[in-house]
């Protein structure tokens, strides 16, 4: 993994996901590699690795929390800001740096709202900073119950077990939870709902989008089958029926 240290000029950007206002990145990159990212684009905007391949390099923004709490000085109203949109904010680096974290503390300290979506249980470490905030949600994605599955799509990242005993513990520390079924891989939807319900207080669903980034990967791997609209439509029907009304569509 190649990780560079860089400087940043913002940290809040506005956000176009229904729901959320603003984002917040702290890495460029992210060492998770997941096969069928749909921020491999990101890797245009870097100055150091252009033609570094996706999971294979990260650009830690080392001054993200000095700009975040300069921008949040000058706003005028408090909002609620997502970590993160194009990277994962727990992915490994930040066992290092720390910009989560840091971010956290001084969203806090300015009384903004949190959501945050990662894969990795490295979140646990600020169940701290967590505990005491009025408005937060915790997002773990879990596209597949199947950590086969995980090892060849999302390589970099935590085991499936993980993800699911990070949310129990989130729960039980009295956090909001919620579990990403997206993309959905190929999966048992069944064992996969029985394993969110007990500890996500909420699940959204959504589809494998750019499939033609992973068509060859799933060939290979004799998942053709769930490259098709047949089987999203299939899975998704499955796991609404079985989550109920903490289930929605993406
Ligand atoms: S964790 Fe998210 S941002 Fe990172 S590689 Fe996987 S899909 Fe992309």
């Amino acid at each position: 993994m190649d990780v560079q240290e860089i400087t940043t000029r913002t940290a809040l950007v506005r956000s176009r996901i229904p729901g959320v206002e603003f984002v917040i990145n702290p890495y460029l990159g992210c060492g998770h590699g997941c096969r069928y990212c749909y921020a491999v684009f990101m890797t245009k905007y870097s100055r150091h690795h252009v033609r570094s391949a996706w999971g294979q390099f990260v650009e830690v923004k080392t001054n993200i929390a000095a700009v975040l709490r300069d921008e949040l000085r000058r706003k005028r109203k408090t909002g609620t800001a997502m970590l993160s949109s194009v990277c994962d904010p727990y992915q490994p680096a930040e066992r290092r740096y720390k910009l989560t974290r840091r971010c956290l503390e001084a969203l806090r300290d300015f009384n903004w709202g949190i959501e945050i979506l990662t894969r990795s249980p490295l979140v646990l470490r600020d169940l701290d900073i967590l505990k005491t905030l009025p408005r937060v949600s915790v997002g773990l994605t879990i596209p597949t119950d199947d950590d086969r599955v995980r090892r060849v799509t999302e390589p970099g990242a935590p085991p499936i077990g993980s993800r699911i005993v990070t949310l129990r513990r989130l729960k039980e520390a009295g956090v909001a939870t919620w579990a990403f079924i997206g993309p959905m891989l190929p999966m048992n939807p069944e064992r996969l709902a029985e394993l969110v319900a007990p500890v996500a207080d909420e699940v959204m669903i959504d589809a494998l989008n750019y499939r033609g980034q992973v068509a060859g990967l799933f060939r290979q791997q004799g998942w053709a089958y769930a490259l098709t609209n047949e089987y999203a439509q299939r899975t998704r029907r499955v796991l609404m029926g079985r989550l109920g009304r903490k289930a929605s569509s993406v």
